[in-house]
């Protein structure tokens, strides 16, 4: 050994364990000359290496720059050691198990050098539909328990035949250590069935025959069947996207009348044929992530209308497991409806069993498989918008990739709001969002959330000493918090708890004003709030300005009925005198009569100052709809209708302790503009532009108050891009730092986060 070698310790945490990286580390090592160990420890991977000075500066520096795909460093600590004059690298056994702390992969889409022994008619796993490597393939959907191997995951009932195993031995191979590794000999399989459960081919693949059950199952697609097809984290129902009928079919059966259905295409050619791809979408859609990516609809396209009706937008994925391109590569389709697999609201169906049983009035045929799915997980769903990726849904192939904090955080469990539930665990300065559970109105997804929080707490080995959750008393999640034990219960409310998740994930330091638009959060007063405006800080807010309460006529029915909204407004502007409108025809008289009574005398007729629910009343005033089928669907209709105009209607506020922002001024001017029949597209753009001075006004003047200059922007209303985007552009025209989300969504389903850094701040004070 040379006199001027020198030796590092090398510590690195993050997501380094089943990614491949104590081979990518052997190979670096090799090409550097570099000797010494590589081992897995309880916080990641540990390197000593030694080599000259040069080389091993080459070494470290490598390592971060050429890491695994799917390895995410999170810390590197780099310090000198002793040399121990070692002949070899080599990698060796793992060190102390105990207290894992290492992160867990997402799920990945399968990669380009598994998709080449894919389509190799020479090659072992031909055709084979659960083909992955250590760059691909399932983990988080398939953990059961830590540490990351084989008998903690749901492969564990396939032992590898001697051609796997050798792999998984080898150093040099890359499928070393890959734990969900299996071939036709050894691994799991494809089974078609129709609804009586009758198998009708098995995809016993590998030989130059291919797979008979992925070609009859594009067959059946082909003929305009609805088909039950086991994914990564759950069942999608398929149909082919460009046959009318098969997608009404679907919309029938699956009980979802308008919700648009997502869509997945072959590559980036087929999806151009019928959707703009523009700008990052691209670098969006072809992510190992692959998420469900919004673009806009091309003119002339020919895909069936009912995919997504009166929406802007369809929801387009590119394939992501072997199976997706195997169906892809035996039906020649332009695209292929994948909705997520359950009845209208209830969570996505994993089981084999569970399929034919909840899904059989559904699905025609069923393509399952004998790997089982431990935790479901749903497509995420994503845009483009002013540069950054915005999530509307954070789930497969993001959870449970931790949120990165900027302080160290106690052990928090936050439960998250009501509807787009997810969960959030803390540990040091990660912050862990669970997948998207879902609404939690009925009993499956109620029981869909315990599990995971268990199956979290388990496989992120966290022990909760605090529990956050909103201050809704009827939310389930509320109720879970309060009645568990051995927690310190801490209670976040709706918006702060959005503004705070803006604020952690921006790692910025408060305090804010933050703009909390939203459909419904529990206010501390017990009305619903929505249009707020707080000046926030992480373990305290105030009320700094709102829009004014309005009735919200028979409380839910209201969210599902905007008509009733508009007459709330109109009754709110002009009282008993409101004017006749249009819209007032669909709906029938005593429906109408009855509504001036409930307000008067407060029978279920709770006060919003929601900013969904004026979008809500507006669409439906202005005579877009009258009902809804899903949450949203008339303030997004109302968005999508917007055209050019430059005006405005009268805003103002009041003041007083709390700036009041009546919305009757606003009202007047659209009754106005409906009653003169100016056209909706310019009505809708004069609502956008008025929100939008109005706030920003509000905002200045908040400024001269407070000296605040940064504003977060938070809450599912932001899912408008007009509004976010005029918001933005007008907030920071007028010099104010502005800070929106991009990590986890605006919407309820980022809510989680902010509750559990706000309820630690709250703890600690
Ligand atoms: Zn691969
Ligand atoms: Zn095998
Ligand atoms: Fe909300």
């Amino acid at each position: 050994m040379h006199s001027d070698r020198t030796a590092n310790k090398i510590q690195i945490n993050g997501i380094v364990q089943g990614v491949g990286f104590r081979p990518f580390v052997f190979q670096l090592a090799k090409k550097h000359g570099i000797s010494g160990t590589v081992a897995n420890t309880s916080a990641g991977v540990l390197i000593h290496a030694e080599a000259d000075s040069q080389n091993l500066a080459d070494f470290c520096r490598e390592i971060g720059e050429k890491k695994p795909r799917l390895a995410h460093i999170t810390e590197m600590r780099i310090s000198p050691a002793v040399t121990e004059n070692f002949k070899d690298f080599s990698i060796i056994q793992s060190k102390g198990e105990h207290g894992i702390s290492t992160l867990i992969s997402p799920d990945m889409a399968v990669c380009g050098d598994c998709l080449r022994e894919m389509y190799d008619p020479h090659d072992r796993r031909y055709a084979y539909p659960f083909i992955n490597c250590t760059n691909c393939g399932p983990r988080y959907t398939i953990i059961d328990d830590i540490p990351y191997d084989r008998p903690h995951t749901s492969m564990k009932v396939f032992p590898m035949c001697p051609d796997c195993q050798a792999e998984y031995d080898n150093p040099e191979d890359r499928r070393f250590h890959a734990q969900p590794n299996a071939c036709p000999v050894c691994g799991p399989h494809v089974f078609l069935y129709d609804k009586e459960r009758n198998l009708l081919a098995e995809g016993k693949s590998g030989d130059k025959s291919g797979n008979d059950a992925v070609r009859k199952t594009a067959d059946l697609l082909k003929a305009g069947h609805i088909l039950a097809i086991k994914g990564l984290g759950g069942f999608h129902l398929a149909a082919d996207a460009e046959n009318p009928q098969a997608v009404s079919r679907l919309r029938e059966r699956k009980g979802r009348a308008e919700k648009p259905f997502a869509l997945m295409s072959a590559d980036l050619p087929s999806i151009r044929t019928y959707a703009e791809i523009t700008g990052d979408d691209e670098k969006l859609l072809t992510s190992q992530q692959r998420p469900i990516v919004l673009l806009e609809k091309k003119a002339d396209n020919s895909i069936a209308e009912s995919v997504s009706p009166g929406n802007r937008y369809f929801g387009v994925m590119l394939p992501y497991t072997p199976l997706h391109y195997l169906i892809f590569s035996s039906g020649n389709f332009r695209a292929l409806v994948m909705t997520s697999a359950n009845m209208s609201e209830e969570p996505i169906v994993i089981d084999n069993e569970e399929v034919f049983e909840r899904l059989g009035d559904i699905a025609d045929y069923f393509l399952i498989h004998n790997r089982d799915i431990y935790l479901r997980s749903d497509d995420s769903i994503v845009r483009h918008h002013m540069g950054e990726r915005r999530f509307l849904r954070r789930s497969r192939g993001y959870a449970p990739m931790p949120v990165f904090l900027k302080e160290e955080m106690p052990p928090v469990l936050a439960c998250g709001a009501e509807l787009k539930n997810t969960v959030c665990l803390t540990k040091g300065k990660n912050a862990f969002l669970s997948q998207h559970i879902g609404d939690l109105e009925n009993l499956e997804t109620l029981d869909f959330f315990h599990l995971t929080v268990r199956h979290l707490q388990r496989i992120l080995n966290i022990k909760p000493e605090i529990i956050a959750h909103d201050l809704h008393p009827d939310y389930m999640s509320t109720r879970f918090a309060l009645e568990s034990e051995g927690m310190e219960k801490i209670g976040v409310q709706h918006h702060h708890a959005h503004i705070v998740s803006c604020m952690a994930e921006n790692q910025m330091d408060g305090p804010v004003i933050g703009l909390a638009f939203d459909g419904s959060g529990y206010g501390t007063d017990g009305s619903i709030w929505g249009g707020e405006i707080l000046i926030a800080d992480f373990h305290e807010f105030r009320r700094a300005a709102h829009l004014a309460p309005v009735p919200m006529p028979g409380s839910a029915a209201a969210i599902r009925e905007p008509w009733r909204m508009a007459l709330g407004y109109l009754l709110d502007t002009f009282g008993d005198e409101y004017p006749e409108l249009p819209f007032m025809k669909q709906i029938a008289e005593e429906k109408i009569s009855v509504i001036p009574a409930m307000i008067r005398r407060q029978i279920n007729c709770p006060m919003t100052s929601s900013l969904g629910r004026f979008f809500d009343g507006m669409a439906a005033l202005c005579g877009i709809r009258s009902t809804v089928t899903f949450e949203g669907q008339a303030a997004m209709e109302l968005e999508m209708m917007a055209g050019e105009s430059a005006g405005f209607y009268d805003g103002e506020w009041q003041s007083g302790e709390t700036y009041r922002i009546p919305t009757a001024p606003i009202v007047r001017g659209i009754v106005r503009d409906v009653r003169n029949r100016v056209p909706v597209s310019e009505i809708s753009r004069k609502f956008h532009n008025t929100l939008i001075r109005l706030f920003s006004d509000l905002c200045e003047q908040i400024r001269k108050d407070t000296g605040l200059k940064q504003v977060a922007l938070s809450g599912g209303v932001f899912q408008n891009v007009l509004l976010s985007e005029g918001m933005i552009r007008s907030l920071e025209q007028r010099n104010f730092r502005v800070f929106t989300h991009h990590t986890v969504p605006c919407n309820d389903g980022g809510i989680s986060l902010g509750q559990a850094v706000a309820g630690a701040a709250m703890f600690c004070r």
